[in-house]
Formats: structure tokens, C-alpha cells, sequence
């Protein structure tokens, strides 16, 4: 063993743990993989991903903070409740809309603008 291939550790700088990484390697390691996870998931927290509190089982929900509505429910209450119709106002074509509010992703575009929007992206 001449040791040039034998990895090298060096500290997590955020919980000290040795992380160990190829000598070759261009870029050294400053986080451990776990910290790193942890980083990433606060990352998105700061993205814009928002905890809801169901108003009808109280349970915490995560969703994206650029939804226009912050649900007041959980999917789950949401997928029980019967199929309430939510209108919004599109954003492309100002008019009124409405959808069942089970949707998972409430559109911010009209079915015509959905669909104007889909034809322009293929
Ligand atoms: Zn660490
Ligand atoms: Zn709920
Ligand atoms: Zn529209």
C-alpha cells in the first residue's frame, strides 16, 4: 500500500464527524452527508414551503408558500370533504374560475389558459 489511494477524513464543520473522501478529490467535503441532508431540507423550508395547520384534525401539512390560497385543511379532510368548488381568478386571462378543491395543485390558470400554456411549451 503506497497510500495514495487511501482516503482522507476531515471534520464536518457543522457536527464534527469525520467524513472521509478521496485524496483525488477536487472539491473537499466541509458537511457529512447527514448534516448535508438537513441543509437541503432547510433549504426548502426557506424556498417557500409552508406548514398548515388542519382546522378539522388539527394535523400539519406542508405545502408550497406560492399557492395563492393556503388551504385551511389537510389532503386528507380536503379529499373527504364533499367536492367543494373553489373560483379563483386566472391569471392570464383575469377571468373567474372554479375547480373541485380536492385537486392537489390548485391551477392559478384557467382550463383555456392551461391549455394555451401546455401548446406553447411542446
Ligand atoms: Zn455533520
Ligand atoms: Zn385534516
Ligand atoms: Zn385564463
Amino acid at each position: 500500500m503506497r497510500g495514495q489511494s487511501a482516503m482522507k477524513t476531515t471534520p464536518c464543520r457543522t457536527c464534527g464527524k469525520p467524513i472521509s473522501y478521496k485524496p483525488a478529490q477536487k472539491h473537499i467535503p466541509k458537511y457529512c452527508a447527514d448534516c448535508r441532508a438537513k441543509y437541503k431540507k432547510d433549504q426548502q423550508t426557506k424556498q417557500g414551503m409552508v406548514t398548515i395547520t388542519c382546522k378539522n384534525c388539527g394535523k400539519t401539512e406542508t405545502i408550497p408558500a406560492n399557492v395563492q390560497h393556503w388551504p385551511d385543511l389537510c389532503q386528507e379532510c380536503r379529499a373527504k370533504l364533499p367536492p367543494q368548488k373553489i373560483t379563483r381568478k386566472c391569471r392570464g386571462c383575469g377571468k373567474m374560475f372554479s375547480f373541485p378543491a380536492t385537486v392537489k395543485h390548485w391551477p392559478n390558470y384557467c382550463r383555456e389558459c392551461q391549455q394555451k400554456r401546455k401548446k406553447k411549451k411542446s
